[in-house]
Parts: C-alpha cells; structure tokens; sequence
C-alpha cells in the first residue's frame, strides 16, 4: 500500500518522481513519500513510465511543469545527462546521473548509487574503508559508482575482477585519478585473494530468479573477508549465505537502495532523511511480495 503524505495535496505541494522502463517495480515512491510524510514535506512522489524516444520531452516537462526532482533509473541514467544545465562531478566520472535537482529552474544530474553504497556499508559495519585492499566483481554500471565512491574514502587498493577482463581494465583506468585501481581477470586472483579485505559483489548474480547462481567460488573466502553484495533482491543472497557459513562478516544492498533515496532526498530538501522510516517501508513492501 502507498503511504499518504499527512498532510492534504494543496497549490503549494512539489512534485517529485522517478523515470524509468519498466517503472512499475519501483519502491522508490513509497519510500520517497514516507520520507516526505516524516518529515511534514509538502510533497508526492510518483513513477513515471517514460520510454527511450521521449527522454528529452520528459525533461523538457520537467522544467514545463517546475518537478523540483526525479530520480532517474534504467536505462535512462547515461542519456539523460545530454538534457541536464550541469552534471556533478562525481557524476561525470560515473558516466551517470540517478538524481537530478531543479535549482529554480536549473537541471543538476548527481549519482548517488555509490555514495549510497559506500554509506550503507560503513554504517551497517562500521567498518573503516581507509587503508582497506578491496576487492569488486563486476565492472557494469554499478560498479562505476561504487569504485568511484570507495575511492573517496583512501583505501590502499581496489582491484576489480570481471568476466569482461577489458571492461575491469578500462574501469580502472577511468577511475585511476581518484586512488590505487587494477582491473583483471579471473586467472590473477589466486594472487591477491590472501590480501583483500573486503569482497563486494557488483554483478547481477545471485539476484531473483537467478538466486542459485553465485559470484565467486567461496573457496576463495575466509572468517577474515567482509563480504558485501549489491543485490537485494533476495535481501540474502546465496553468496552471503554461503560467506556466513564461513565466519565472514556479511553486508546486503538494501542499505544501498536505502541511502541512494536518502541522499536524493537530503539534495532536495535540504533536510535530514528519516533513513529508518524510509527501510522500514521498504522492508514490509518487500516482506508483502515475497
Ligand atoms: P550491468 O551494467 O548490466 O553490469 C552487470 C555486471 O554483471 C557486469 O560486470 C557483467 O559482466 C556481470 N555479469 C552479468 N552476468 C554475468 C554472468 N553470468 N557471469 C559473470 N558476470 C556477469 O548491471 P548494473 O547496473 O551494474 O547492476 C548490477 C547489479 O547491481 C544488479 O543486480 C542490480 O540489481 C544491482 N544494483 C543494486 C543497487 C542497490 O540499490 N542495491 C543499485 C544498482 C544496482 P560483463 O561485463 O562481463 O558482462
């Protein structure tokens, strides 16, 4: 079920949204409009359907219309950035926006994926990223973000591992002004796996209905790794399970999901995110659907 604003839709509510194709799915307006609700905002959040060909008219609507923000989801996040006045600079180098702002009536593109990420991990872990050797499987859009934001936080090294080795060496290489980056193939693991500290999986394996497959034998694992996964959809994937099993500290990607919509909504607002709130609605969305 949507939780209503708690307040009545009057001439001064925001609009805000999300863009994406599919849309359907999204848990980001029940999330969103919960935070709104907590925090006596003013403001709804809906979905919008909007297909490749009418990208620009959405943005062009935007600014018609005076939407204060919208997320952006796939496969929008990259093209979108040609309608925006000004792209951060951390989306720049992502190469995506997920978040756009309207700033009286200048388009902002942020991407707060990886931000969102690297704040999940260290608040549910408490983990310190500074001087960490980090391993990333995965090098698609996700990953961009995520290396791109662990790389703020001064780890020692991030060595990111795909099956498409170019793609992990070109990630590297765009990412290689920011802190100590590798990209390599399956074959060189053997030679770093006993100095990692932190494995995150950034693939897409593991997730519904794909839930058997696994991103990394766990042989390669042990009670010293903290094993993290983008995935949450199941909130434990194989991968975790089979960490745990092992004594290894676990990590899921609801958080992720949870800050990327907290940051969004503190660029917007101005205000704190009633973070809580805002998992717990998402929690029971997805406990509803199981
Ligand atoms: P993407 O751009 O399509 O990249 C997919 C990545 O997975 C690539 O590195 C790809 O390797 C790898 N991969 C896919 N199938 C594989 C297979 N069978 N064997 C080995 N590697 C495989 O996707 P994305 O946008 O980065 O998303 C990746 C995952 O992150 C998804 O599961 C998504 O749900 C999750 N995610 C979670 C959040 C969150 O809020 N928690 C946010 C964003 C994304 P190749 O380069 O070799 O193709």
């Amino acid at each position: 079920m949507v939780e209503a604003a708690s307040f009545f839709i009057n001439s001064e509510t925001d609009l805000y949204g999300v863009i994406g194709d599919p849309i359907r799915h999204s848990r980001s307006p029940i999330m969103l409009n919960r935070a709104f609700a907590d925090t006596s905002t003013n403001a709804v959040y809906v979905a919008f359907h909007v297909l490749p060909d009418q990208l620009q008219h959405a943005i062009e609507g935007m600014r018609a219309f005076g939407i204060k923000g919208l997320n952006v989801t796939i496969p929008h996040k990259e093209q979108v950035m040609a309608y925006l006045d000004e792209i951060d600079e951390g989306a720049r180098y992502i190469g995506a926006v997920n978040t756009i702002v309207n700033r009286d009536g200048k388009l902002i593109g942020y991407n707060t994926d990886g931000i969102g990420y690297v704040r999940s991990l260290q608040e549910e872990t408490g983990v310190t990223l500074a001087g960490k050797r980090i391993l990333v499987i995965g090098a698609g859009g996700a990953a961009r973000g995520v290396v791109y934001a662990l790389l703020q936080k001064q780890p020692e090294q991030v060595t990111i591992v795909n099956r498409t080795k170019d793609r992990a060496v070109r990630l590297a290489h765009d990412m290689a002004d920011h802190g100590k980056v590798e990209g390599m193939g399956w074959d060189d693991l053997g030679d770093i796996m006993n100095e990692v500290e932190i494995v995150i999986n950034t693939t897409s394996l593991g997730m519904h209905p794909q839930i058997d497959t696994i991103p990394l034998d766990p042989k390669w694992l042990n009670e010293s790794h903290l094993v993290s996964d983008l995935v949450y959809n199941p909130l434990k994937t194989r991968f975790l399970e089979e960490a745990e099993k092992l004594g290894c500290r676990i990590h899921g990607g609801l958080g992720m999901f949870i800050y990327q919509g907290a940051y969004a909504f503190e660029y917007w607002t101005g205000k704190q995110a009633p973070v809580k709130s805002m998992r717990e609605v998402v929690l029971s969305s997805l406990e509803v659907n199981a």
